[in-house]
């Protein structure tokens, strides 16, 4: 156990495993025997060599879950034997940020698999902190998908959506498709989801989105203004984080609407944008980033089965398909969403 292998991206297109040696227990920390960690959007601008804000080589994977196997000498909430996920963010706990709870805008934040601790891996060291507790009946590969539903959380909570708003969701992948979850949980009316992939929206209908629009067969805004009587959405997402979806976004609002950001841009330089739309329609464009607390309401939603997670899953393979996991991910003929791989 002393050496194990992680995965890093070394260049564009390329997984390897390098072996890493296990740090000791830090006062508060839990070893986690992981069980599975699944494959996230920033994973794969990682593996294009095109993430916005990070450059290769780096270690990859951060939706994680496994069994708590060893306690550092402090630790006081969680015990050996726990089922747990990861919260994978590094924050300081002193910025002016911190101090005022919202640690996901820390100053200083880092994330485990840029400080060298990626998600592919058989162990993963992590203060009792940033660990969340899944009840049995969620299991471990569900579990790894808690972190990019808490991102979804997070959006929802940043539109501030109202008990009957209507809603259209650019992108049915993995946070799209918990974004369509989490925004019926909120209470909104109807939901519009788009995307390109008919197999990606017809999962969003077997989630319960009663219009899917496929972008390649029909204009999404004329389609949205339609079925609204002319006024548009009150909140639209953009979960892709290309130039069309954005100014689609912004174009399928109502008057005073608002539409958050989630998606990574790969060339944020080079977007067009209708600004105008601003000061016509009153629109706001707001951000929204990763996580603070939304891990815990994420779990609420899943107890509750106001959220699913498994009908996301759509490949699991063992650690030494990695690479494969990426080629599957990337070739749209094999259909994939989430892709977890277990240990
Ligand atoms: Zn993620
Ligand atoms: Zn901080």
């Amino acid at each position: 156990m002393n050496e194990y292998p992680m995965a890093f991206v070394t260049a564009p297109g390329r997984v390897e495993f390098k072996n890493r040696t296990l740090p000791p227990l830090k006062d508060d920390d839990v070893l986690i025997k992981v069980k599975a960690s699944s494959i996230c959007g920033g994973d794969i601008h990682l593996y294009k060599g095109k993430h916005p804000l990070a450059s290769l080589p780096m270690a990859i994977g951060h939706e994680v879950s496994g069994e708590v196997i060893e306690l550092g000498p402090a630790v006081s909430k969680i015990a050996v034997g726990d089922r747990v996920a990861v919260e994978p963010v590094i924050v300081c706990r002193r910025c002016y940020f911190c101090l005022r709870g919202e640690y996901h805008l820390c100053q200083n934040i880092g994330y485990q698999y840029s400080s060298g601790q990626g998600g592919f891996t058989p162990y993963f060291v992590v203060s009792e902190d940033w660990v969340h507790c899944l009840p049995d009946f969620i299991s471990y590969e569900e579990g790894a998908l808690l972190e990019p539903l808490a991102v979804a959380v997070h959006a929802v909570r940043k539109a501030q959506i109202e008990p009957g708003h209507y809603a259209a969701i650019f992108g049915a992948g993995g946070i799209g498709l918990f974004l369509l979850q989490a925004v019926k949980a909120a209470g909104s009316g109807e939901v519009f989801i788009v995307d390109l992939l008919e197999h990606r929206l017809k999962t969003a209908t077997s989630l319960g989105a009663r219009f899917t629009l496929n972008a390649a067969q029909e204009d999404p805004v004329e389609r949205i203004f339609k079925e609204t009587q002319g006024l548009g959405v009150d909140r639209s997402f953009e979960a892709v984080g290309l130039e069309k979806t954005l100014q689609q976004s912004a174009q399928s609002l109502k008057k005073g609407g608002i539409c958050v950001l989630i998606g990574l841009f790969e060339d944020p330089l080079k977007v067009i944008f209708p600004v105008n739309l601003f000061v016509q329609r009153e629109i706001q464009i707001r951000g929204s980033r990763g996580y603070c607390w939304d891990f815990q309401v994420a779990l609420e939603l899943v107890k509750n089965g106001q959220v699913k997670l498994k009908p996301l899953i759509s490949h699991q393979l063992p650690l030494q398909d990695l690479s494969r996991a990426f080629e599957i991910l990337l070739d749209p003929k094999s259909q994939a969403n989430k892709v977890v791989i277990q240990l």
